[in-house]
């Protein structure tokens, strides 16, 4: 648990998987076809062939997800049927889905009784929250995921046959990625040399390991977590791995703080972009090379409301999200993604069509309640944590938790590793660092405390609040 704390939240990087469908020519085809022209579709579209192709595939869409148990009972309760959307705009007609009853839904309600689930794999988000869900997804959408995650490859000039990809994944075994990985292409390997030019990493190895892995892979591209990536930098500043020189690397799972990120970029001499996902979704939105945050609308929709109506453009609100593909689990205006996000009322000037996100606040179930209405969110959490990496330049913080006792109580724990004990910044100035770094967001109406605590359970919550969100009013977000 070394890299944890940055991360809000774990999403799955997108991977290809490569089980017996792989061997059948039709499902090549398929994939082929994918390849020479889904990828580039974004770009090749316009603002109207766009909206043309979202009408066609969420018409699809319903209609699948209409023989699935699951949706089938929601909507015939609110009178759903293939006829209700006509156009992406009509996906307002449809109800809301959430965690709740896809989880109850598991196994036989989240798939059509005449898919079987043998040829599907089984993802499960993870527990951060302490409740993990699991869905389904088949062969073709985990290579549209991928597919995804290679268009922000090309973005930035690489190619995964060309160039040498690192992913430094969540191989923790209930992980979206172990399901791909490691019960997917790993027992199949006879695809591997597809492959050769991907290295797979374990996030959940020590930074030290995964450097001297990367020196000796020599990787154009790295892949992974705002904490781990951090790590690396620090690393890499200290003079360890020297062999390691990206032209591009890119961070998801938690909300990258632009410092973190200017360190990052000024360690490794190269830049750092975004990229958004999530274990239910595949991936969602990526960073150009203009720094535009893209939804990639021609697989995902967006939508972003605020008390049950939408937000207006620019404001931020709750995220729900539709997948435009797949035969899987549908997921359709799925509420449980829990991400406060805005959405950008300007284009890009690279001229992509579809959805911009102007900024992405966090996990909002991991949100501090302030006093007078204000909020604080995992992003500016994050930030503070990372300024024991990049101004202290010590990797001793190893865990943190906050525990909230009311709107003008916070305790935070921190885990130190006490094998460093000998080298760098003591552990009180790694606390003052934290408690400055809070007082200054709070304010001074919250007494803060900074305590050490030995070791923080796995399946623990680390944002715990005991302030009643009942007739809680935002007032706005810190
Ligand atoms: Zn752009």
């Amino acid at each position: 648990m070394v890299v944890r704390y940055l991360s809000n939240y774990h999403v799955s990087l997108p991977v290809f998987d490569a089980m017996n469908p792989y061997l059948n020519p039709w499902f090549l085809l398929r994939i082929l076809k994918a390849y020479l022209f889904d990828i580039d579709r974004l770009k090749r579209f316009s603002a109207q062939d766009l909206q043309h192709f979202q009408n066609k595939q969420i018409r699809k869409q319903l209609q699948f997800t209409l023989t699935v148990p699951v949706y089938q009972k929601l909507y015939t309760d609110a009178g759903i049927s293939v006829d209700t959307v006509q156009s992406i705009e009509d996906i307002n007609k449809l109800p809301y889905i959430g965690k709740h009853e896809l989880k109850n839904a598991y196994p036989d309600g989240l798939v059509p009784p005449r898919i079987s689930r043998r040829h599907l794999v089984e993802v499960a988000t993870s527990g951060t929250t302490g409740k993990s869900l699991a869905i389904f997804v088949d062969q073709f959408d985990i290579v549209m995921g991928l597919f995804g995650y290679l268009r922000t490859l090309r973005e930035y000039g690489l190619s995964w046959r060309r160039n040498r990809i690192s992913i430094i994944g969540d191989f923790a075994p209930h992980t979206a990625e172990s399901g791909y990985i490691r019960r997917g292409l790993e027992p199949r390997f006879k695809l591997g040399f597809l492959f050769k030019n991907i290295q797979w990493l374990d996030t959940n190895a020590q930074p030290t390991v995964v450097m001297d892995e990367l020196n000796v892979f020599k990787p154009d591209f790295i892949g992974g977590y705002v904490g781990m990536l951090g790590h690396l930098a620090l690393l890499k500043e200290q003079g360890k791995g020297e062999q390691v020189h990206p032209q591009v690397i890119a961070s998801t799972g938690a909300v990258l703080d632009p410092q973190l990120k200017n360190f990052i970029e000024k360690s490794f001499g190269c830049p750092v972009f975004e990229a958004y996902g999530t274990t239910e979704t595949g991936p969602i939105a990526y960073e150009c090379h203009k720094g535009g945050y893209h939804v990639l609308s021609d697989l995902i929709h967006v939508e972003v409301e605020t008390q049950g109506k939408p937000a207006p453009i620019g404001s931020p609100g709750h995220l729900i999200v539709t997948k435009l593909f797949g035969r899987g689990t549908p997921i359709l205006r799925y509420t449980a993604i829990n991400d406060i996000v805005a959405l950008d009322p300007q284009p890009c000037t690279c001229g992509m069509p579809g959805v911009m996100i102007k900024r992405i606040y966090g996990r909002d179930d991991l949100s501090l309640l302030l006093p007078e209405g204000r909020v604080l969110l995992p992003a500016t959490v994050a930030g503070i944590y990372s300024r024991v990496l990049y101004e202290l330049k010590t990797t001793k913080l190893t865990d943190t938790r906050l525990v909230q006792h009311d709107e003008h109580t916070l305790q935070i724990q921190i885990v130190i590793d006490h094998s460093q004990d000998d080298i760098g910044p003591s552990v009180a100035m790694i606390k003052k660092v934290l408690l400055e770094g809070f007082q200054e967001k709070l304010g001074p109406a919250v007494t803060i405390s900074v305590v050490e605590v030995d070791t923080l359970k796995d399946h623990e919550r680390r944002i715990v609040t005991h302030v009643n969100p009942t007739d809680y009013i935002i007032t706005g977000y810190v």
